[in-house]
């Protein structure tokens, strides 16, 4: 069977959701193995995680001399990974960092590169990508022709399967050139936790607009209700109720979520580019004419200081 290289998406040795939504879809196009590049001391607990998910081979990289060297290290530690193992696909998850990642080492292999798919499929043998471009109006279906297939795919592209592999550990030791060590991070600082999931991985988001005429406590309330993470439209970022890392949309984050809920939000083309794609989409809007109801499963016509506490009373109440 064809290996398929999983980059493992992590903080410190926490692998994060994406890793397995990854794992996930390599299983379709072949045999996974995943690539850890970090503390090699904490490749043990990565294996166990990524056994779960289908992975087959764990490749160790030892980050402890490329550490802090932003993103130049790992292209080419992926680079002679992919050299020596020749795998099928390459899938990396797709963060700014992870496309930069990509980028680069399809430079180095010479290989086509597909960013932001929404979904990656087998088809005919070949890895066939979705993605959803123009602001989202079009949806495109694609794959590389030449050289090793690199894709970097979105959060919540594939709801993660368990399948028992092997997770065989492997350290694989690499050769970082002077180049690559050219920027480093001198300090950087965790944003303080909200304790909600992280906006572009989350499965559920509730997303506020000028509607809430920066009153954020009822989107808030439901979110946490729900377990979501929570976001907002630019309207609410550029008159600074919510800071920009909250921003959905064109120039702010591309969420996907298996549920959307957009609150006083009425639903601008660059604010749907950053959530059409998402699974189902519920909104709250005073005004049925809002454009958002057009792309809406289940929609709610009333003030959201009324809907939303009342929402979250109840689903409060069925928790128990
Ligand atoms: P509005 O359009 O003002 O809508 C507010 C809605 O709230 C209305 O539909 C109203 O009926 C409803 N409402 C009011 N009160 C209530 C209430 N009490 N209960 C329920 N509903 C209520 N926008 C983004 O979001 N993300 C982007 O990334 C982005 N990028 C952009 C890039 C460019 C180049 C440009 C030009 C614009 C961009 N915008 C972006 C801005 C976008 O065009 C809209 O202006 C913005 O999305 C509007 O935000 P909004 O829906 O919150 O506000």
């Amino acid at each position: 069977m064809t290996e398929i290289l999983v980059l493992v998406d992590h903080v410190d040795g926490e692998v994060k959701k994406p890793t397995y939504e990854l794992l996930t879809i390599a299983k379709r196009l072949g045999e996974p193995s995943a690539v850890f590049i970090g503390d090699a001391g904490k490749s043990g607990d990565v294996a166990e995680k990524v056994k779960k998910y289908g992975a087959e081979k764990v490749y160790v990289v030892d980050d402890a001399e490329i550490k802090g060297y932003l993103v130049a290290p790992k292209a080419e530690a992926l680079q002679q990974l992919a050299e020596k193992t020749s795998p099928d696909a390459i899938l990396i998850p797709s963060s700014f960092e992870g496309k930069e990642v990509a980028a680069r080492l399809a430079i180095k292999l010479e290989s086509g590169l597909i960013t932001d798919a929404t979904d990656v499929q087998e088809g005919g043998g070949a890895a066939i990508a979705t993605q959803s471009v123009f602001a989202g109006n079009f949806t495109v279906t694609s794959k590389v022709t030449h050289g090793t297939p690199i894709i970097t795919v979105k959060p919540n592209a594939a709801a993660p399967e368990e399948a028992e592999g092997a997770a065989a550990v492997e350290e694989f030791a690499v050769t970082v050139s002077d180049a690559a060590k050219k920027a480093q991070i001198v300090a950087s600082q965790p944003r303080k936790s909200t304790g909600r999931p992280e906006l572009t991985e989350a499965a559920i988001v509730v997303s506020g607009g000028r509607g809430t005429g920066g009153d954020f406590e009822p989107i808030e309330n439901f979110a946490d209700a729900l377990g979501a993470a929570v976001g907002a439209s630019r309207a609410v970022v550029d008159s600074g109720w919510m800071p920009h890392s909250y921003q959905v949309g064109q120039t702010g984050k591309t969420v996907s979520p298996q549920l959307y809920v957009a609150a006083g939000i009425s639903g601008a083309i660059q604010h749907r580019a950053g959530m059409q794609t998402s699974k189902t989409i519920v909104a709250v809007n005073k005004d049925e004419e809002a454009p958002l109801f057009e792309l809406v499963d289940f929609g709610v016509v009333g003030d959201l200081h009324k809907v939303l506490p009342a929402a979250t009373e109840e689903i409060n109440k069925r928790k128990g």
